[in-house]
């Protein structure tokens, strides 16, 4: 598995570069928008970890450079707090997953392993469970024959979890997914999020459930397997 990581705070890039290596992965570590261009267009990369503040540029163009071009190699996006809510919305049309610096080395190498388990390409696959489907572009969900317009936050959560189906998810990821959607995010919002995400894939017959994982978070799970 080859990766690229696209990040000029050299400290950084160094720390991942050689936590990633010794996890098996080969690496590639550029400082600039145009060497992470050109690379991306030399090496077929099968994750890309990409900072957004860069000298040259703004990662997250690059990122919509990437997509409009068909590239739906899978992104983790790392991101100074401050910026986040800023660039939320910008991310949910692009990247897989992000993560907000500073953060834990083990953390980005559980997240890019988790990015590549997953068993549908990258941006732009429709996300399937049971007999729902969401379409990560346009945003909508099917659930059998019906077409559901969610809320932002509630498609944000449905969409980590079918990304990550059958797996606990933290609530404290759902939270930092949704940190700048809610600017005040209030300690009950994601519960609150699930009941009404629950209760609308329940009257549309959803055969996926949402169960709590009591003091840790949720889980997305195929009732009828
Ligand atoms: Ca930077």
């Amino acid at each position: 598995m080859r990766l690229l990581i696209i990040e000029d705070e050299a400290r950084i890039a160094e720390i991942l570069q050689s936590a990633l290596s010794r996890a098996g992965f080969t690496v590639d570590a550029v400082d600039l928008c145009d060497d992470g261009r050109a690379a991306l267009a030399a090496n077929p990369y099968d994750a890309v970890i990409l900072d957004l503040g860069l000298p040259d540029g703004d990662g997250l163009a690059l990122l919509k450079e990437m997509r409009a071009a068909g590239n739906t190699v899978a992104v983790l996006v790392l991101t100074a707090r401050d910026a986040v809510e800023h660039r939320v919305a910008g991310l949910d049309a692009g990247a897989d997953d992000y993560l907000i610096k500073p953060f834990a080395v083990a953390e980005v190498i559980a997240r890019i392993k988790a990015l590549l388990r997953r068993p549908e390409g990258a941006l732009g696959a429709t996300l399937r469970s049971g007999n729902i489907a969401f379409d990560t572009i346009g945003r909508d969900l099917r659930v059998g024959e019906s077409v559901l317009v969610l809320p932002r936050r509630e498609s944000a959560i449905l969409e980590h979890l079918m990304r990550r189906a059958g797996r606990v998810v933290p609530k404290t990821v759902l939270e930092e997914k949704l940190y700048g959607i809610d600017d005040e995010l209030g300690s009950n919002a994601i519960p609150v999020h699930v009941h009404h995400l629950r209760r609308k894939l329940l009257d549309n017959g959803a055969t996926v459930e949402i169960h709590t994982v009591r003091g840790v978070g949720y889980l997305l799970v195929d009732g009828a397997t």
